[in-house]
């Protein structure tokens, strides 16, 4: 509106009268409900919200990231159901932004939108063999294991007996722990039966996690790597030596030690000890493998071994190879280096980063000016780092800028019209709360009927389709 313009609302309501800032949130992660929760928490600025999900359940990786038996991780579901009951929350499900609905179609709806996608494919090491039937990605691993819809129920056959895990963030851990359990020790977990069944047929008697850097910077944490010490059938290995590291020395200027935090001498202290308990003649193996990098998968027409070079710090603290190379023989590769966002149809994006530019959470455009209405949290704003709790404090500061908008992001769309009549005229009906509870329900009965914990995921989308009696 210009100045020249008469004014329609001579008298603005009050605030409390105000009709709602209606946001639109895309993903039902833990970035996308915490958006949620802080736009609901604060009385100044009236709020409806949708948080809208290509999928017909929500929490994201929580329930399609977090390993099957890391069940208190998984319990923070319990405080994301609330904030998606709260009366001025709508789930949204079954809607894939991009395809199903677009920026423009929701400029008719929203406000503004608060794009919380998270990072939804793997990093790639860029080494000669990648592409071979036996390489894959830990987090197509991770999918399948937690019963995404998207990952076919047959996509593993373990039939290799050592398979090397690349990486050392938690991510390896997750997936080297579920490769060395037994499935009797995931049968009470919500494992899908048919990951479960593969699980019991693994011939995998030894997973090797290879970090390209020494153990101090590994990226994994204490509680994680505990969590593999502990497990019963399974023999840790360490290499001595490479956990030979002086601990006086920590925080000096020798190449690698310079700030060393208190989480790695924890790690540190952790593998010590591992390293001297030895191996029990367990029927399973964990080796660690410090100071490896993979350099080329080995085959021809599968994966039959991985060559790693080893490594070491300069005296800039850059890696190098030191020529030095070993090939280890196994016959699965599982690359755990990391998460990647992915762009996402009309929103500016990084390709360097695998982010969407941002300031404050409020989305730029290539030339660095902000995109009126959009707003970014979680790992597509920052990348895929932190806990889940990061992403509280990360949704609540775009939710504080977004808030600061407040008054333009109204006057920009002043007669908003309503989600449903958006979707109606893309020939679309959205999937609902009531739907997930329905899944839910259907889990709980599927754990039941298999004689297994209190819920077992339903595998592929036609499992959802009939929970949500659509198929
Ligand atoms: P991450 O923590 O970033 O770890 C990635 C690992 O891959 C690092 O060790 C990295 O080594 C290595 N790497 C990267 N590029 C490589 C290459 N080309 N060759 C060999 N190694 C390479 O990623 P993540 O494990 O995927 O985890 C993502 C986030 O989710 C993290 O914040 C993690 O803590 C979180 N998460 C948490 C839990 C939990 O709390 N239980 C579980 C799963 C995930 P450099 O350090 O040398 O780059």
């Amino acid at each position: 509106m210009t100045s020249s313009e008469p004014e329609q609302h001579p008298e603005p309501p009050a605030p409390e009268e105000a009709a709602p800032l209606r946001v639109a949130v895309i993903g039902s992660g833990p970035a996308g409900i915490y958006t949620a929760d802080a736009l609901t928490r604060q009385r100044r600025v009236p709020v409806r919200v949708d948080v809208i999900d290509r999928l017909h359940t929500p929490y994201g990786l929580v329930r399609h990231g977090v390993a099957p038996d890391h069940t208190k991780i998984k319990g923070v579901a319990r405080a994301l159901r609330r904030i998606l009951e709260h009366p001025d929350v709508t789930f949204v499900g079954g809607v894939d932004f991009g395809s199903d609905l677009t920026r423009e179609d929701l400029a008719r709806s929203h406000h503004a939108v608060v794009y919380a996608t998270g990072a939804g494919v793997d990093r790639r090491m860029e080494v000669p063999g990648e592409d071979l039937p036996g390489s894959v990605a830990a987090t197509d691993f991770v999918t399948w294991y937690c019963g995404h819809p998207d990952s076919e129920l047959e996509r593993f056959v373990l039939d290799a007996e050592e398979v090397a895990v690349v990486g050392a963030g938690n991510v390896a851990l997750d997936v080297a722990r579920i490769l060395a359990k037994s499935a009797e020790e995931l049968r009470h977990t919500d494992i899908p039966q048919s990951a479960l069944d593969v699980l019991a047929e693994s011939r995998v008697r030894t997973v090797h996690v290879l970090a390209r850097r020494g153990p101090l910077q590994a990226k994994f944490t204490a509680p994680e790597l505990r969590d593999l010490l502990d497990l019963p059938g399974v023999d840790v290995v360490v290499p001595p030596e490479q956990v030979d590291i002086d601990l006086a020395e920590v925080g000096t200027d020798r190449p690698g030690l310079r700030e060393v935090a208190r989480a790695s001498r924890t790690n540190l202290g952790l593998l010590r000890d591992q390293a001297a308990r030895g191996v029990q003649g367990r029927p399973r193996r964990i080796v660690f493998h410090f100071w490896a990098r993979p350099e080329r998968i080995l085959g021809t027409d599968r994966v039959e071994g991985l060559r790693v070079e080893h490594t070491r710090l300069d005296e800039q603290e850059r890696l190098v190879g030191t020529g030095e190379h070993t090939d280890l023989n196994v016959g699965m590769v599982l690359r755990s280096v990391g998460y990647a966002g992915v762009p996402l149809i009309g929103v500016p994006f990084d390709e360097r980063g695998r982010t969407v530019p941002q300031e404050q959470g409020r989305v730029l455009d290539a030339e660095g000016r902000v995109v009126q209405g959009d707003y970014v949290a979680g790992w597509i704003k920052r990348g895929a780092t932190g806990v889940i709790g990061t992403n509280k404090s990360d949704a609540a500061a775009t939710v504080r800028t977004l808030l600061t908008d407040a008054d333009a992001l109204r006057a920009a769309v002043p007669a908003p019209v309503d989600l449903v009549e958006v979707l109606a005229s893309r020939g679309l009906t959205a999937s609902d709360y009531e739907g997930w509870l329905r899944i839910d329900e259907a889990e709980a009965v599927h754990a039941a009927d298999l004689d297994r914990g209190a819920r077992v995921k339903l595998g592929g989308w036609q499992a959802y389709r009939k929970a949500l009696g659509d198929g």
